[in-house]
């Protein structure tokens, strides 16, 4: 018979109980100070997207997204329930906001799974410190649920030696949540090896 959840030897990975309800009791303070009825109607009214709270939410007063970045990199190691938690408490209040907010999350994932330590110390860092919202592109006009189909292509560019020195990368993205906002981007687009992950910033030529 296989062992329950509880009996389980695997250890479940986040945040104690108390310490999740920390977090979800920002959530109620937030919902009082800057997510109040009023801003959110306005929001919806007026087709607003909430930059400047979105970013206050990250800044060093809150600090949500600390949630989700391991503590190595400056954040709390929160584990997908706790997440999950955070998603459906902030979604109470507005679905916009915790859609934007959770893009930042997205954004982060490829980073790490498959980021260098370097990588992660730099952009994890970044987000860690609220200097950056990310975005995560990976959907396309042929490519949602068959991500099969992509056709962004990321061409190799190489030096007289044939050393890679960087990439050329051409196609088109839709529906990344926050992405005309980020600071930076991880950009999924295919490479003569597969498909690979970049990392993009602001105004660096897409
Ligand atoms: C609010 C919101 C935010 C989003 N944010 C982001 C973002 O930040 N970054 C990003 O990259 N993308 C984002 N997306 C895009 C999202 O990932 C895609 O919408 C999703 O992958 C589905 O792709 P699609 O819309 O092209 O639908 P399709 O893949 O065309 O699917 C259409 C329908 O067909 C069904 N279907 C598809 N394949 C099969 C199959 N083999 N068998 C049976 N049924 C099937 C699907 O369930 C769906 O009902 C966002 C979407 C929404 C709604």
């Amino acid at each position: 018979m296989s062992p329950s959840v509880h009996e389980s030897s695997t250890p479940l990975y986040g945040l104690d109980a108390e310490s999740r309800q920390m977090v979800l009791d920002v959530v109620t303070k937030i919902k009082a100070r800057l997510l109040t009825r009023e801003n959110i109607l306005e929001f919806d009214r007026k087709e607003i997207f909430p930059e400047e709270i979105i970013r206050t939410l990250l800044g060093p007063d809150i600090g949500l997204q600390l949630l989700f970045i391991p503590e190595a990199y400056g954040g709390m190691s929160g584990g997908a329930r706790d997440c999950c938690a955070l998603t459906r408490e902030m979604a109470g209040v507005c679905l916009g906001v915790a859609t934007a907010f959770f893009a930042i999350q997205l954004g982060a994932d490829p980073l790490l799974v498959g980021g260098t330590d370097a990588q992660k110390e730099k952009w994890l860092g970044a987000i860690a410190e609220g200097r950056s919202l990310v975005a995560y592109a990976v959907t396309e006009p042929g490519a949602g649920s068959n991500l099969a189909a992509l056709k962004t292509k990321a061409d190799p560019i190489c030096d007289a030696s044939g050393s890679v020195t960087g990439y050329r990368i051409n196609g088109s993205k839709q529906f990344i949540s926050t992405g005309g906002y980020a600071d930076f981007i991880t950009l999924l687009a295919v490479t003569p090896e597969g498909p690979s992950f970049f990392v993009i910033e602001k105004g660096s030529g897409i």
